[in-house]
């Protein structure tokens, strides 16, 4: 494929290019799907050069602000956000290999395009604007239990799930002006739009990832089941965010990835948190409510028991 490659050092330049061509910015996942044909184009903007979208700044009771080219890896070695942010590091390590993390991007990470294997491969699917689902009646032991329909992926970033149960908020910059939205809002279902995972439009670029202040005394934790001990893609991963006392919650969230096409947090399941006595038979009982409302496709039932599981061995660990 053939393409011109773009490199602006100003976010104005990029919007006088007034192009929809793809923002490249570690080309981790971008390089993948222009090689597979997935994504075809005659321009690419690298936005690599764009200045001060690479820094984290502390801004004190108005949280943390994180820019979209900020590497994974430079997430992890930073000292605020290990500070005052933990889950985000710990989130971030379980990203890939240290080669991609010291490529990708933060803005990259949640951006990035979902891993079902017929997107990928060479079907026209639903996502792609055919119109069949090759996950439906086929090898759909890795897609979503909920929020499905009429495509049926998993949300494949890490930090999203991390970011979701903090309340961050996103910063989207056109040449029209700057929005913020919550990362609950940000994500949408393809029941919205089955061709893509987020309420960007062309010529939209994620300009700040805003974390708001977290309030102190709350335990946090990722925990991510995948198949290989070694680097992948999160089977089912849950991040929480929870205030114990003695052998009560007294407050929580908990997102959940790899159930649904976005990250997914349920405000029913953070209400029953509230006040949950911890013993075997309380957290057995919470537990076993979970996803009582999923519909699981052929092949992965157990994602089900999985979050569930996973949810038990969070409490015992942090109540
Ligand atoms: C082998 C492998 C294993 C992986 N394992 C994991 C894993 O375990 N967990 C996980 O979370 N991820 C995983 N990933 C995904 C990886 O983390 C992403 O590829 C990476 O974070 C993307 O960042 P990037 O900067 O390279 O994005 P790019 O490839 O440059 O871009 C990705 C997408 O985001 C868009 N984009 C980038 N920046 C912006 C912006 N500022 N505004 C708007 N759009 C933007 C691009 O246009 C493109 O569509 C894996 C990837 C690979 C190849
Ligand atoms: S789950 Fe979505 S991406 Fe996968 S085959 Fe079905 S429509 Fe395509």
């Amino acid at each position: 494929m053939q393409f011109s490659y773009i490199q602006p050092t100003s976010i104005e330049e990029v919007f006088k290019l007034g192009s929809a061509a793809p923002l490249y910015a570690g080309g981790t996942d971008l390089i993948g799907l222009m090689k597979d044909d997935i994504i075809k184009t005659d321009k690419v903007i690298n936005i690599k050069k764009l200045k001060g979208l690479d820094k984290i700044e502390d801004k004190g009771n108005k949280g943390i602000e994180i820019g979209p080219l900020v590497k994974i890896a430079d997430l992890i070695e930073n000292e605020t956000i290990q500070e005052k942010c933990p889950l985000l590091v710990q989130t971030a390590k379980e990203i890939a290999s240290p080669q991609l993390r010291n490529m990708g991007t933060v803005g990259g990470n949640i951006c990035q395009r979902p891993r079902c294997w017929y997107y990928r491969g060479d079907f026209d699917c639903i996502r792609k604007g055919g119109d069949t689902c090759y996950a439906v009646g086929g090898e759909n032991k890795y897609h979503c239990i909920i929020g499905g329909g009429p495509c049926f992926i998993v949300h494949p970033s890490d930090l999203a799930v991390a970011l979701l149960a903090l309340d961050a908020k996103i910063e989207i910059t056109s040449e029209n002006g700057q929005k913020t939205v919550p990362v609950n809002d940000f994500f949408i279902l393809p029941e919205d739009d089955e061709t893509k995972e987020n309420i960007l439009e062309p010529g939209e670029i994620v300009t700040k990832i805003i974390l708001p202040e977290q309030a102190k005394g709350f335990k946090t934790t990722y925990i991510k089941f995948k198949e290989r001990s070694s680097w992948d893609f999160a089977v089912v991963s849950v991040a929480a965010v929870l205030k114990t006392d003695g052998n009560m919650i007294k407050n929580g969230k908990l997102a959940f990835g790899g159930v649904a096409p976005h990250p997914w947090m349920e405000a029913e399941i953070n209400q029953k948190l509230t006040g949950l006595n911890t013993d075997e038979a309380s957290v057995d009982a919470f537990t076993s409510s979970l996803f009582h409302n999923a519909e699981p496709m052929e092949k992965n039932e157990y994602k089900v028991i999985l979050a569930r599981n996973l949810v038990k061995r969070i409490i015992d660990n942090l109540a």
